[in-house]
């Protein structure tokens, strides 16, 4: 149904090919939160559209409980759902293989997260660096419990579906850290029923902001999928760079001169030390251009799908009905085999 637009190859990865029990099973997933953005793109979203192209079955989780870890409210959630959706489809995800749901939407994954959360302790959730930069970007005034126990729902998005791999982002791996803890100790305590999934991280598992911060649906410093080229540029203008005229590809003295060399770099399939060294002495006003014309025109295929596709929303509404009814079934035949484990009624 759905056509794949031409999705630049990453690197191999060994994790990829099937293991000797043969089928693998990714899952991954976004908070409804606001369109998606070049750090999803290039984190996790052009992996999880090579991998489903390799028949690796494909889970996506649509995180709206998560919305109310750092707000009071889940403001317009349907709406932001739907939209990831959208950027899914247009971004090469075949909906008819994958399962795209909303865990909200999923019972019995919810209810994985009571024994769960007997698994890990208080010390370990509270140390979590990631929650940690979370709560200090935060809208609240008080942080609610749920801040601290969203790992261990991410944990039964992950494990209700026994899956193995994750391509996710940088700033993911202290919480798959405790899936994979709580896997452990589940099946060391009661009975082996879990795989402890393991990372996929891509080229870009940090991709930087407009402000040189992490590139956040949250922030005000994102580059959004659906943005029109003239905003695109409009953004990029205002990147921060730094005083140094000349260009170079160094990440960790110069973040925002680098990103952007990053940014072009993977646009153009290319190594960033070639681009950094190509625009040299064209200073920061160059590398902005480049940088607005390769993202422009890398994304120009997937923005006009995107377009195409927005003309009907019953489609994405329909995509996530299909895809709560195949997280249901997966999630009540996992929740029986806990409670057989467990021995509880
Ligand atoms: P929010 O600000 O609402 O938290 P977000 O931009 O951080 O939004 P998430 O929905 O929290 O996006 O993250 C979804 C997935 O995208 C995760 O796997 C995360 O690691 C990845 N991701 C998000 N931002 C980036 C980024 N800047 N670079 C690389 N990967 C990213
Ligand atoms: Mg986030």
């Amino acid at each position: 149904m759905t056509t794949v637009p031409d999705i630049a190859p990453g690197t191999a990865n060994p994790l990829i090919a099937p293991t000797a029990e043969g089928h693998r099973r990714i899952l991954t997933g976004d908070r409804p939160t606001g369109p998606l953005h070049l750090g999803h793109y290039f984190g996790t979203l052009q992996n999880r559209v090579q991998l489903q192209l390799q028949d690796i079955e494909l889970m996506i989780v649509i995180a709206d409980y998560q919305v109310i870890t750092d707000r009071d409210r889940a403001d317009r959630v349907a709406e932001h759902a739907e939209n990831l959706v959208l950027d899914y489809l247009a971004a090469g995800v075949d909906p008819d293989r994958a399962t795209i749901f909303t865990h909200s939407a999923v019972p019995a994954l919810n209810q994985l997260m009571l024994p769960f959360l007997s698994l890990i302790s208080v010390a370990e959730l509270s140390r979590n660096p990631t929650v940690k930069d979370e709560i200090t970007h935060s809208r609240q005034a008080a942080v609610s419990g749920l801040m601290f126990t969203y790992p261990v729902h991410q944990a039964a998005d992950l494990l209700f579906c026994k899956a193995d791999l994750v391509p996710v982002g940088q700033d993911q791996l202290p919480h798959l850290e405790i899936t994979r803890t709580i896997a452990r100790r589940f099946n060391d305590r009661y009975t082996p029923l879990f795989p402890e999934p393991q990372a996929l991280l891509s080229e870009a598992p940090l991709l930087l902001g407009t402000d040189a911060g992490k590139m956040s649906k949250s922030r005000g410093n994102a580059i959004t999928l659906g943005a029109d080229e003239d905003e695109t540029a409009r953004l990029l203008r205002g990147a921060v760079t730094d005083n140094d005229r000349h260009i170079s590809y160094d990440p960790e003295t110069r973040p925002g001169v680098s990103n952007l060399v990053l940014l072009i770099a993977l646009c153009q399939g290319r190594d960033p030390h070639a681009v950094a060294e190509e625009i040299g002495p064209g200073g920061a006003a160059r590398l902005k251009r480049t940088a607005t014309e390769a993202v422009n025109e890398h994304l120009r295929p997937l923005r006009a799908r995107r377009t195409e596709l927005a003309a009907d929303r019953s489609l994405l509404r329909e995509v996530l009905h299909t895809g709560n009814a195949r997280a249901n079934a997966i999630a009540d035949r996992t929740l029986a085999e806990v409670r057989t484990a467990m021995g509880t009624f």
